[in-house]
């Protein structure tokens, strides 16, 4: 495990909790639906809630005590699914507004899942890395009751990788008493993970900005994008963006950003940064904040770190003519609304970002399946409906004169609903 160098965390204001921002979002489309008032009541809530409050075993001999989640939204349509987050910051709120957007997103990308997203309120980085499986392993032992192949599906999210799913995994089996690899995705391709997982979110994202790049007419080659976060998602993203010919003009983690006007050489930074935990230091680009970042203008602003990034505060200084939402719930309702008003596309998190799900899917059906396959293969199912699901959503939104984010919501939560009403209410 690399160890942190001490950085000032630098983050914008949050003035929205996530789960108001979920629950707004729910609010308008329910309208639009015209969902009676029960069924949005349903919908606002969450099925099955499980806090944990567990001991771990420091290396120095002390006892330290964690504040874990998971949260099964919705299950109407199968599994719950969805990620599990280390964050000093998680809350309960927080993860419900998480998992109501897995519910929508499994939904709008049509796999048979439902929501749920689980989390521990710690900074993985100022742990070692035994106290990370020590911890790891409680937590896991922790929700064992409500996890497993067929009920709910944890995967990776904000500072979880491979090697925790391998941990949780383990923990899981040990308890059964037989290897169990559906009970999560994202783990190793060792143990049943699946090959382009790790990218999937990433490669969904750049995916999506080719699309929404095509629809304005402006051409790939040159198209300028500006990346905030340099994690699993906009990592990934902003070196397939590279590749494919766009123009980079700043990347950035919780240290602060790096830009230049003529395009980063995404290669160059991405070797720098190896075996180093910030992007802070790196010589050949100039220094900006998160804040300027978000203002820089260019074709496409990807927020792929935390929610609540664009608000009220900067939202009308946003000079991108896209947003792809990398990160779950980076825009607020009001900020949506500032964009709307001056013409910026918003490609909501749902689908921008949903790539990483739908790999997940794909993962999981191997795993039951005992059968593996090709890269290629992944990539292909990945492209056909990632593309399939943006024209969908794009027809909608064009047809009932929404943005983008209406239209794909519209799509999920009636998915979602069509299911509560072919199951009927029980008993
Ligand atoms: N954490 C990812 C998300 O927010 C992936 C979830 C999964 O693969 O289950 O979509």
């Amino acid at each position: 495990m690399v160890t942190a160098t001490s950085q000032p965390a630098e983050t914008a204001p949050i003035s929205t909790t996530l789960y108001q921002t979920v629950l707004t979002q729910l609010r308008e489309v329910a309208a639009l639906l015209e969902l009676e008032p029960g069924m949005f009541e349903l919908l606002a809530h969450c099925k099955r809630e499980l806090m944990v409050q567990f001991p771990v075993r420091m290396d120095d001999g002390s006892i330290r005590v964690f504040s874990g989640y998971r949260t099964q939204h919705n299950m109407a349509r199968g599994p719950a699914k969805g990620g599990i987050r280390y964050h000093p910051q998680v809350s309960r709120d927080d993860v419900r507004g998480l998992a109501m957007l897995m519910t929508w997103k499994c939904a709008l990308v049509n796999i048979p899942y439902g929501g749920a997203k689980g989390g521990v309120a710690v900074d993985p980085k100022a742990l070692s890395r035994s106290e990370l499986e020590r911890m790891t392993r409680r937590y896991a032992s922790e929700i064992a009751v409500i996890i497993g192949p067929e009920k709910d599906i944890p995967a990776p999210d904000m500072n979880t990788d491979a090697q925790i799913m391998a941990w949780i995994m383990d923990t899981y089996s040990q308890q059964q008493g037989f290897s169990v690899p559906g009970v999560v995705t994202g783990k190793p391709i060792i143990l049943g993970g699946t090959r382009g997982r790790t990218e999937a979110t990433g490669r969904g994202c750049m995916l999506i900005a080719r699309e929404a790049a095509r629809e304005q007419g402006i051409p790939l080659s040159g198209a300028t994008v500006v990346v905030q976060g340099m994690g699993n998602v906009g990592g990934v993203a902003t070196q397939l963006m590279a590749q494919a010919g766009f123009t980079v003009l700043a990347v950035s983690d919780s240290s602060g950003g790096l830009y230049d006007p003529k395009g980063l050489d995404i290669p160059d930074i991405l070797r720098w940064r190896q075996g180093r935990s910030y992007l802070s230091g790196y010589p050949r680009a100039e220094r900006i904040t998160n804040a300027t970042l978000l203002e820089l203008p260019c074709d496409i602003l990807m927020p792929a770190a935390m929610e609540g990034q664009i608000g009220e505060h900067n939202a009308a200084q946003v000079r991108a003519k896209i947003v792809v939402e990398g990160a779950n719930g980076p825009t607020t309702p009001e900020a949506d609304q500032i964009l709307l008003n001056r013409g910026v596309t918003v490609v909501p998190d749902i689908l921008a970002n949903s790539g990483g799900v739908l790999v997940s899917y794909f993962e999981w059906v191997q795993d039951l399946q005992a059968f593996f396959w090709e890269e290629d293969e992944i990539n292909q199912r990945l492209e056909k409906s990632m593309v399939r699901t943006y024209r969908e959503v794009v027809e909608l939104a064009q047809r009932r004169n929404v943005p983008l984010r209406t239209a794909a919501l519209m799509l999920g939560v009636q998915r979602v609903v069509d299911a509560i009403q072919a199951r009927g209410l029980y008993p």
